[in-house]
């Protein structure tokens, strides 16, 4: 039986939690992959802490990415999970042995840029440095080619367009840095909250923005993260039925610090940011098994590669 799309999303928006949850248990979901991409960084380069951790002293802190890998990694492993691993180079330097574990248990690789420096902050030949630096560094470690990008904390906006045409000549296939919602509604980059195309001068890069939940026109962040955290497992589980009932895959992200609760806390920064970075830590990784069970989950690779025309699509493949 075909599920009613029209009633289904008409009580999403409408009814209560309570209703909203029955209507899509009494439907029949359809059977669609998910991407789960992670993106590999320390817990002390983020950007929330960039005002009072200076990149000169990253050395002097504990790296802890590991050992939280190794957990992230059978739980993939025990759920036949694969995942994209948006990874940065300073990290890929101190990691290549974790790296080509990764790899080697068949997630796909993926660019981070090299130090967690916003695409904002950059000019395009600083930014283009950063980008060959860490595709160098992961190409080397893996000996095949690297494909995706994702600026950190989803940087890449209007005012940086240029990034499409670097990332064409760096010989990148695909971008997944747009995260659509509120002020980071990004009209020129992409005129949609799914896959798109955005062209350049030597042709077009498929773009997979992160997912949000269209709450009766609202853009709810439902892709992971912070929001992840902060949201009621409800939403997110919604957010992602609903856009598997309209034939499109969740495009989600995690962070390795967010399933650290033991991780060194940062004092000297503001309330604010500590919120953003340690709000429900302790019950994450439950909350991220939880939905590890509910629903499927595969790299872009696995889901976007298309064979036949050799490259990735917008359209989902499996
Ligand atoms: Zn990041």
């Amino acid at each position: 039986m075909t599920p009613d799309l029209k009633n289904v999303d008409k009580l999403i928006t409408t009814g209560s939690v309570d209703q909203r949850a029955d209507a899509l248990q009494k439907g029949k979901p359809a059977t669609i992959t998910n991407v789960m991409s992670i993106d590999l960084e320390e817990w002390f380069q983020v950007t929330n802490f960039e005002k009072v951790i200076n990149r000169s002293d990253w050395e002097r802190y504990p790296l802890r990415a590991s050992n939280v890998m190794s957990i992230l990694l059978d739980i993939f492993a025990e759920h036949n999970v694969r995942a994209t691993f948006f990874t940065l180079g300073w990290v890929a330097q101190r990691y290549p042995k974790l790296i080509r574990r990764i790899h080697q248990a068949g997630h796909e690789i993926a660019s981070h840029g090299y130090d967690h420096r916003l695409v904002t902050t950059m000019t395009p030949s600083e930014f283009r440095a950063q980008l060959l630096q860490s595709k160098d560094i992961l190409e080397q470690i893996l000996s095949s080619a690297v494909n995706g990008y994702r600026a950190p904390s989803y940087s890449f906006c209007n005012d940086t367009y240029w990034v499409v045409d670097e990332l064409l000549e760096a010989g990148f296939l695909f971008d997944s840095s747009i995260f659509p919602f509120g002020p980071r509604r990004h009209p020129k980059l992409c005129v949609s909250r799914f896959p798109c195309l955005l062209p350049g001068k030597k042709g077009d890069l498929a773009e997979y923005p992160l997912s949000t939940l269209d709450w009766g026109g609202l853009n709810v962040p439902i892709a992971g993260g912070g929001y992840f955290r902060l949201l009621p497992y409800n939403i997110i589980w919604m957010g992602i039925r609903r856009l598997n009932y309209q034939r499109k895959a969740a495009i989600m992200y995690f962070h390795p610090w967010e399933f650290d609760p033991g991780q060194p806390r940062v004092t000297q920064a503001s309330w604010l940011s500590k919120f953003r970075h340690y709000n429900n830590l302790d019950v994450n990784l439950s909350k991220f098994q939880r939905l590890i069970k509910d629903f499927r989950f595969a790299s872009f690779k696995n889901v976007f590669w298309n064979k036949e025309k050799g490259k990735y699509d917008i359209q989902s493949q499996i």
